[in-house]
Parts: C-alpha cells; structure tokens; sequence
C-alpha cells in the first residue's frame, strides 16, 4: 500500500479493470499489488483519482466529482460487482425462512437466494397527506423527519406538524424550540388518545405550541416555496388560512416486512427490531444456545440484520441508512467469524 504513494499518476489514463491497475503499476516496479492496495485504483475514474483516493487510504467511495442520483448508483452499482456482488433486478423478496445453516430468500418469480447471512433494507412507506400539491413541496416545505437539519431550516418561521401520534408529539417539541410557532393539527379532539399522555401534557402547557383539533389541511399555498396552508375544522367545516413556511407529516408509515413474515422479530408497528430488544424479543435461547447477544443491527434470528427505515427505532434519514448499511457489513463479517470464517 505504502508503495503505491510513490507513484506518480496523471490523469491521462482510465484505469478500469484489476488487471490494468496491475499493469500499469508494475509497469513502473511500483509494487506488486495485494488485493487490498488495488481496491483504490478500482474505483478511480483516472490515475489522478487513483492515487488521490490510495493516499487517503478511501478504498470504499465511488470517486466522483458530482453525481446526481441516477449516475451515483450507477457508479455504485459498478463498484458492487468488482466487489463480486451480483445484483438481481427486479427483484421482489416475497419470502424468508431457514434452510439447514442457510437463510432462503424467496424472490417473486418462485427462485429463491441462499445466504448465510441476510441484510433486509426494504424500507418503509410513508403516509402521505391527501392534499393537492403535497409532492411539489417536498423537500422544502413538507417534511416527514424532524431533525436539526430542519430545525435549522425553518429556524424563526412558523411552521405545522400534523398527527396525533409519539412521533407528531416529539418533532412539535423539539420544534418549539427552533421556529417562532408551532401548531400542531390533530383530527380528533383528545391530544392523549394516540399519544402518550406525557407528550400531551407537555404540549398542552407549552406557551410556543398551539393545538387545532377536529382539524385537517385542505390546501398547500406558496409560489416557489411553501408560505401558508388552507385548514378545515372538520366541526364547523370553517377554513382558514394559517402562515407556515414547514408542514411535518407524521401520520404513519408501514414498513416493507410483511414478506419476512414471523422469521426475525418485529415491533408493534411491523419494524423489525435488532440488538437488545430483538434479544428480548427472542426469548426462546437462540441467544444464549450461541452463546452471544444480537450484534447492534442483527435481528432475533442470527445473521439476519436489518438496516435503515425498516428498521425500529432507526433514525429516518438517508445518511443514516447509509451508514447503517456499512455498518451491516462489518457485522456480516462479526457474525460469519463466529459461525466458523469467513469463506
Ligand atoms: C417524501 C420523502 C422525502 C424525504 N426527504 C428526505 C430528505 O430530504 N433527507 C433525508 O435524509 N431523508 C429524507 N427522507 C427519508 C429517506 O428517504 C429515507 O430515510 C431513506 O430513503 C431510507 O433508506 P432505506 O434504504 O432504508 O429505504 P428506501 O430508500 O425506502 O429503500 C428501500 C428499497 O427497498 C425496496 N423494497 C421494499 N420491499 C421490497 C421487497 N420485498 N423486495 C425487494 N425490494 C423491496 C423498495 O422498493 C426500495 O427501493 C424522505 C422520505 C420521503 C418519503
């Protein structure tokens, strides 16, 4: 690896194949290249990159300058396959079970992938509000995450959450923190029906939070970026119009876990649960007969591991499904170390 710092790289030449990246280095008596010193060059569009991405030792990233989405996972699809991954699409997973010291995956057209280890990223669906021009705002006025990257958004402008539920609970307090008001938009009259009765009572006493019952939004209005919303009481079916530069939406979202049917532990909502409360939801000595506990992403059932929105208790954002996503391969490698080596 040390070696490869000394070679001098210029962007005048494609290195794209293990064997190229060979040859040119050895070439030059650079080094004779271990799998590992090679990883840098494969992803590298040129030998600049190359040697940009050896010498911050960055083996993992699929160098690019600027992608949007579609050239971003084309690049990354690339980079799986010289990984070896093979990529099946489309591919619906319809089914999960146990086959001797394999894990089945069914796909939709009755072929099925053996594994002994699974990683379920199937994310989940977010409810949406049935109101005209919802799609056109997302991302800059309607938000299903309440985080400090929004917090910091809407930071002084007066924004909406809308449901009734912990999740509606906890952004409208946090938010009240960050914007100039909070209204929270609930459709029943009782704040503490679906909500737990500690996040009602701290919201009713909040001087910086209002609560709309019996209400539901009917309109998004703005030019360019969301500025207000048409609201209805569904009581006295009077609207009117309420400035908001962010509207929240926590009005559900089902996870895409039906398939694995009742294979790894879920919570309440259908989440798949992982590390210690997929180790209490075991409890029937899977766990203590392997003589482990989960690994922080693996489900009840060993080797099974669940990254992202599917996952309880994740954080819902992008980065961080990301990041749990490479995670999971470093405790893919945990797992398959304790069942007998890596193969
Ligand atoms: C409207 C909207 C706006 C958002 N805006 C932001 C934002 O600005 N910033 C941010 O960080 N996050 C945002 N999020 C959240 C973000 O999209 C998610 O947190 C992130 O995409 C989760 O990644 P994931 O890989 O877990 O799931 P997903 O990205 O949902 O990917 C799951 C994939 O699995 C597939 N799948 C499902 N079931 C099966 C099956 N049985 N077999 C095979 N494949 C299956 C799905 O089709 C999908 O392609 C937004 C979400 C929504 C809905």
């Amino acid at each position: 690896m040390k070696r490869l710092f000394d070679c001098r790289l210029t962007p005048d030449r494609k290195l794209r194949t293990l064997d190229e990246a060979h040859a040119f280095l050895q070439d030059r008596r650079m080094l004779t290249l271990t799998q590992d010193s090679a990883i840098p060059s494969l992803f590298a569009a040129t030998h600049e990159e190359a040697y940009d991405a050896t010498k911050k030792g960055f083996a993992s990233w699929p160098k690019t300058k600027w992608s949007w989405g579609g050239e971003l996972a084309e690049r990354a699809t690339i980079q799986a396959k010289k990984f070896g991954a093979r990529i099946s699409v489309p591919a619906e997973a319809t089914g999960l079970e146990d086959r001797g010291e394999h894990h089945v995956v069914t796909l939709e057209d009755g072929k099925t992938v053996e594994s002994r280890t699974v990683v379920i990223a199937t994310g989940a669906r977010y409810c949406k509000l049935p109101v005209p021009r919802i799609e056109e705002f997302e991302g800059t006025g309607v938000y299903y995450a309440a985080t400090q990257v929004e917090a910091q958004l809407c930071r002084d402008d007066p924004v909406v959450v809308v449901g009734g539920g912990n999740s509606a609970g906890q952004a409208t307090l946090f938010l009240a923190r960050h914007a100039a008001h909070v209204r929270l938009l609930i459709r029943g009259d009782d704040l503490g029906k679906s909500m737990s009765r500690y996040l009602a009572d701290r919201i009713e006493r909040s001087p910086d939070v209002e609560v709309m019952r019996n209400t539901e939004v009917r309109e998004l209005v703005g030019d360019g970026g969301l500025e207000a919303l048409v609201v209805e009481n569904k009581q006295t079916g009077e609207r009117r119009t309420i400035a908001a530069r962010a509207l929240f939406v926590f009005i559900g979202a089902e996870p895409y876990t039906r398939w694995v049917g009742d294979h790894v532990a879920l919570d309440e909502r259908g989440f798949i649960l992982t590390g210690e409360s997929a180790a209490r939801a075991a409890g029937n000595g899977t766990w203590e007969q392997l003589g482990r506990q989960p690994l922080l992403l693996e489900t009840s059932c060993p080797g099974i591991f669940a990254v992202g929105d599917v996952r309880a208790t994740s954080i819902k954002r992008v980065a961080s499904a990301v990041g749990e996503g490479s995670m999971a391969v470093r405790l893919v490698y945990e797992h398959l170390e304790h069942i007998g080596g890596v193969r």
